[in-house]
């Protein structure tokens, strides 16, 4: 069997290893010069070998595909893990940094308040059976119809929860709370609750960065990617596939499409898609996050993680376990404030970054270096990861999963654990099992 495979991101890196352990001749097609898609450790120009994540940077305790190919090219999770409920709650506001227990003196009713939030969420993922078919829950369009915007009024938010919930949605979805389906966030912890048994999952950084998987896979397949080439259209009937590209033309029994659905959005598919499928590939929702780091000759700010009232909306360490004195501040900025970000020239971004970080911690020395990346700058990409808006589960979760005559999409949207490595490597199981069930 033939077997076409656009993008060498983790979804089609695995997707053609599978493919190829099960007997097909398989080709890979990647627009860009290097494995990896979003997964992209940045370690130029930082000085003392230290590196930062321009893209994925965590990897959860239950992700067990990922684990499995961290073991597999020896690449050690770091330090002891951070638990994202607790290590979110510092906070930056008004020139002051407070610990969790300072924001409970400024507002005693800021936890009641987020958990009441979290209580209207969980409520929605009890309903979900199968965290592979939130379509299925029996309330389903009513919880897809509202946003997390109308769970923080249903909540009564005050001030700083308000904040905290706002950062929560523009870091985890890279989205604003209105632009967010209750009913897909709710998928997401029926899926964590469902992998963690009810244990804290923590997550991890990993030695040397998630590159490091993206060029192992890659350095078995020389000779099936080829670098720099584009998708431009694809043709199917009943006797194969034809895929275009900026460079040939290759005939295929099967066609894996594993980007993301921005850059599918200019390919030119000869058999018109299908309506459904055409409304999904073009209307599904893709978060934005601009990630900005600067190097600091030394460490002077707090362990910790903060959300902050400024525009840098998160700033945290990512050298956290990396040895060395100096260190490195990331701002992490999505939704709307990573849209904003992202109208500025890198140069600018670094100097708003390093601006916020020094007012934030006091720090009175000059940056030694640093990078951003606006994802939705970069036109393969096209943004962050998938984000369901309202309405958008029930009208695009089911026909984004199905298979298209000989067309398959993969890639972290169409996954179960949407928005991650994870998801991504799910998808490529989903696909190659399919293909080869097929014949
Ligand atoms: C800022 C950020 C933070 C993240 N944080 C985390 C995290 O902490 N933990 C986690 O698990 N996940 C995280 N993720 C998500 C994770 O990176 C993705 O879910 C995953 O890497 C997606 O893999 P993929 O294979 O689906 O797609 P991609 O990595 O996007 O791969 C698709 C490939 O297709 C190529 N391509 C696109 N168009 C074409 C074309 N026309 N022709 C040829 N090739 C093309 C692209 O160049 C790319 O290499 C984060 C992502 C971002 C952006």
């Amino acid at each position: 069997m033939r077997v076409v495979v656009v993008g060498a991101g983790l979804a089609g890196l695995h997707a053609t290893e599978l493919l190829r352990a099960a007997g097909c001749d398989v080709q890979l097609i990647e627009g860009g010069h290097r494995p990896g898609g979003r997964v992209r450790t940045v370690r130029a120009p930082f000085a003392g070998g230290q590196y930062a994540e321009s893209g994925a940077e965590w990897v959860d305790a239950t992700h067990d595909r990922m684990l499995a190919q961290l073991h597999r090219f020896g690449i050690e999770r770091l330090g002891p893990g951070e638990q994202w409920t607790t290590i979110r709650r510092w906070i930056h506001r008004n020139g002051e940094m407070l610990s969790p227990e300072q924001v409970r003196l400024a507002d005693p009713n800021v936890y009641d308040e987020l958990d009441r939030f979290d209580g209207i969420v969980e409520a929605a993922a009890a309903g979900i059976a199968d965290p592979a078919c939130p379509q299925l829950h029996a309330a389903a369009a009513a919880l897809d119809a509202q946003s997390l915007a109308d769970v923080a009024q249903q909540a009564n938010l005050g001030e700083l929860a308000r904040l905290f919930r706002w950062r929560d949605s523009q870091g985890e979805f890279a989205e604003e709370p209105s632009q967010v389906s209750l009913l897909f966030v709710a998928q997401q912890r029926a899926y964590h609750a469902a992998h963690s048994g009810g244990r804290t999952v923590l997550s991890h950084r990993v030695a040397g960065g998630f590159s490091g998987v993206a060029e192992g896979m890659a350095a078995g397949l020389v000779g099936v990617i080829s670098y720099g080439e584009h998708l431009i259209g694809v043709q199917q009937d009943a006797d194969g596939a034809l895929v275009h590209t900026d460079r040939r033309t290759l005939t295929a029994d099967h066609v894996v499409l594993a980007c993301s659905l921005v850059p599918l959005r200019s390919v030119q598919f000869h058999d018109q898609l299908p309506p459904a499928l055409h409304a999904a590939v073009h209307q599904l929702g893709y978060g934005t996050v601009t990630k900005t780091s600067v190097q600091w000759p030394r460490r002077t700010w707090p362990a910790g993680y903060a959300t902050t009232s400024g525009t840098a909306q998160r700033v945290y360490e990512p050298t956290v376990d990396q040895p060395g004195e100096t260190g490195i501040l990331m701002a992490y900025c999505g939704g709307d404030g990573g849209r904003e970000w992202a109208t500025l020239v890198e140069a600018e971004r670094l100097a708003l970054a390093a601006g916020e970080m020094r007012a934030m911690h006091r720090i009175d020395s000059e940056p030694l270096g640093g990078f951003s990346r606006a994802w939705s700058n970069e036109p393969r990409f096209g943004g962050s990861y998938a984000v369901y808006r309202p309405g958008q589960v029930g009208a695009y979760w089911q026909v984004l999963r199905e298979p298209w005559g000989r067309v398959q999409l993969a890639g972290e949207h169409v996954a179960a654990c949407t928005g991650y490595m994870e998801g991504a490597l799910e998808s490529a199981e989903t696909v190659v099992a399919r293909i080869v069930a097929a014949g």
